[in-house]
């Protein structure tokens, strides 16, 4: 195991009617902002219940924060917390949300001309304005990690930064504020959850057992009730161990003293910016190729992976048990079935990567050539 340093300050108020303990959880005083996105939190409920809880603050709303949260809309939240003097901000929603009120907290407080310089890394966050989540979508870990990613339409770029300073202090996370989801963003989830497992141990065998074991309970959970509660949205066990899981897939355990991969994020967040598909449906695409490109490096592990997750003999087999485990919740594994050209996705995005002069994945085993072949393998 390689050495580390682990914190995760991020107080988790777990279950139903959390959402009720919101003014002996924000600090007293505060001016708060309530940031939300395109309205799912006033049609089922959750906006009301906030508004009411914390009827004892001044509060200022911003609604508009869309999936995929643009730069130039969090432009705009930025103007307004300015205005208003807010030191406190509620993210209410998605990842999308909690990303965004990230972003925004960060730019609150770094001293740069543009806030993209955060995403480019030309500026380092110091410092943020003190955040919070309260939790309607089970998927990216956003509520209890330190990562962000915004995506800038202009030019069609979406980029991750991540900072110990933008952690929320507290996430509620009521299950119930999950029922209303639609079936597609359930699977979306219980993917993205699945996958962020995977980018942090499917890499080298015996650098931590424990850690293996953590990876493990979490990705057969996923695969036990995920199907399930994609269905019936209103089984309340089953929709708490699915939002746990999603927690626990990327509030950093399990990726403590281990190799890490994430060049599965790193191309799925490419065809998102430029094709416009949906996170999870980016990395469903790219994983199975990623793997395959990988069999040799990752072979030990994917040997593991496939005896102990799904009781098969060869590295090979693992890939497409996870491949057909990703289409038994109907989530398309090609791009063609977003009637996506490989051939071009293959040349936009190695290019891309060729003018950042990226190198990723476990031991940089992917470049920009990589990365057009192994988009070519998903045609
Ligand atoms: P999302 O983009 O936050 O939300 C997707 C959709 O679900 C929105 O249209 C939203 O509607 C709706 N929705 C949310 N909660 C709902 C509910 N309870 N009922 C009905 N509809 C609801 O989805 P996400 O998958 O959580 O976030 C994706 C973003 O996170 C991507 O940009 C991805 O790159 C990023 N990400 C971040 C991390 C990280 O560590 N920070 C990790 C992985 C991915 P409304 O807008 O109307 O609310
Ligand atoms: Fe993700």
């Amino acid at each position: 195991m390689k050495n580390f340093d682990y914190c995760n300050p991020t107080r988790i108020v777990f279950g139903k009617g959390s959402i009720s303990r919101l003014p002996e959880l924000i600090p007293s005083g505060s001016k708060v902002l309530m940031l939300y996105g395109g309205g799912s939190i006033k049609r089922n409920g959750v906006y009301e219940q906030v508004v009411s809880a914390a009827s004892g603050f001044e509060m200022v709303e911003f609604g508009g924060i869309e999936p995929n949260p643009a730069h130039e809309t969090c432009l705009q939240a930025i103007e307004k917390c300015r205005r208003e003097n807010v030191n406190f901000i509620l993210a209410v929603g998605g990842g999308s949300v909690l990303d965004a009120a990230k972003y925004i907290a960060a730019a609150l407080k770094t001293d740069c001309t543009d806030p993209w310089e955060i995403l480019t890394g030309e500026a380092e966050v110091n410092s943020a304005v003190p955040l919070a989540g309260i939790l309607t979508l089970p998927a990216t870990g956003s509520e209890s990690n330190g990562n962000s990613v915004i995506s800038k339409r202009s030019t069609k770029e979406k980029r991750a930064f991540g900072s110990p300073h933008v952690y929320p202090k507290f996430s509620i996370l009521d299950p119930e504020t999950t029922f209303s989801l639609p079936q597609k963003q359930v699977r979306n989830g219980v993917v993205d959850a699945f996958v962020h497992v995977c980018e942090q141990y499917m890499c080298r065998t015996g650098e931590s057992r424990l850690q293996d074991r953590f990876a493990e309970g979490i990705l057969q959970t996923l695969i036990e009730i995920g199907p399930d509660t994609i269905k019936d949205s209103t089984d309340y066990d089953k929709r708490a161990d699915f939002m746990w899981s999603a927690t626990m897939a990327l509030n950093m355990l399990i990726n403590q003293g281990v190799t890490q991969d994430w060049s599965t994020h790193m191309i799925g967040h490419e065809l998102t910016a430029f094709y416009g598909v949906a996170h999870a449906e980016s990395l469903a695409i790219v994983l199975p190729g990623v793997w395959r490109f990988a069999l040799e490096h990752k072979g030990n592990k994917l040997a593991q992976y496939g005896k102990r997750i799904w009781g098969v003999s060869t590295p090979q087999e693992a890939i497409d048990k996870t491949e057909q485990f990703f289409q038994s919740v109907e989530m398309p594994v090609r791009l063609s079935d977003y009637e996506i050209d490989a051939d071009e996705a293959a040349a936009k995005i190695s290019e891309r990567f060729r003018q950042r002069k990226s190198v990723f994945g476990e031991d940089g085993l992917i470049q920009a050539d990589t990365v057009g072949d192994i988009l070519l393998s998903r045609a």
